[in-house]
């Protein structure tokens, strides 16, 4: 499931190979072939992005990206000339082509539809210019759980269930502590820890929070490739910290997964 992090690098990759180029675009499915017709032949821009949001730009249009659970990029670097129906949006060059599939949103928007949707969204560990006080803002002052809090995009952006777990899970907090009960300091633990998560997984786009020296022999040998967590989606498994069988419970229609005995 795509977070912040699949976000940031999927403008990464798509600057790269697209940027400063004019790109050809279409949508084979049809569903935004309208559209497509607008930016085809323009030139892509730096995309931006906010959270879990992604802002391609093209001259003065802009095509605002959520994926949503199910959506996903696919960036090849040979041109692909099978196009499936399920693909909303295509852009190529010469060099790459991009498949969307399965977005949540993916629409034309103007400037200021662009800064109303940032607007209603928490700063994103990942921005340099994020101000860590808006969130802390909201956090301090609700009686909703950090479990819930870290979930929801006006409060911080771009963290979702994997770094939500593994994030409370390295900071060791009780994912049922309420905002208003979390000091100044654990707070800006787990603004550290998720800027320094999200960094990580921006560079490969892929979730890495648990360091070599908590992994079996076996699970380094197979590497980057695989997802290993502390506690997310680890059932009946043990914390790799302390060995407690890992908790889960659905809230808000997402499964939580926590260790009763490092977040006490
Ligand atoms: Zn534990």
């Amino acid at each position: 499931v795509p977070e912040g992090h699949s976000i940031r690098h999927f403008a990464n990759v798509h600057y790269q190979f697209l940027g400063n180029t004019a790109v050809r675009a279409s949508s084979p499915q049809g569903r935004f072939s309208d559209e497509a017709e607008r930016i085809n032949g323009l030139t892509f821009g730096k995309p931006t992005t906010h959270g879990k949001h992604l802002f391609f730009h093209f001259d003065d249009q802009i095509v605002h990206v959520h994926l949503g659970l199910y959506g996903w990029f696919t960036v090849t670097k040979r041109p692909q000339d099978t196009d499936k129906d399920t693909i909303r949006l295509k852009l190529e060059n010469d060099v790459c082509t991009s498949r969307l599939t399965a977005p949540t949103k993916c629409e034309l928007i103007t400037q200021d539809k662009m800064e109303s949707i940032i607007s209603r969204l928490g700063p994103d560990p990942l921005l340099d210019d994020s101000d860590p006080r808006f969130a802390w803002d909201k956090i301090h002052t609700s009686k909703k759980t950090i479990a819930s809090l870290l979930m929801n995009q006006s409060v911080i952006a771009g963290i979702g269930n994997v770094y939500r777990a593994e994030i409370l899970h390295r900071c060791q907090v009780n994912p049922y502590l309420l905002g208003n009960e979390l000091s100044y300091d654990k707070f800006m633990e787990i603004w550290d820890d998720a800027r320094y998560l999200l960094r990580i997984g921006s560079v490969s786009g892929r979730i890495r929070t648990v360091p070599n020296d908590f992994l079996t022999e076996k699970e380094r040998e197979v590497g980057g490739h695989a997802q290993f967590t502390y506690v997310y989606k680890r059932t009946e498994q043990p914390c790799r910290v302390c060995r407690t069988i890992v908790a889960q419970a659905e809230v808000d229609g997402r499964t939580l997964y926590w260790c009763q005995t490092c977040q006490k």
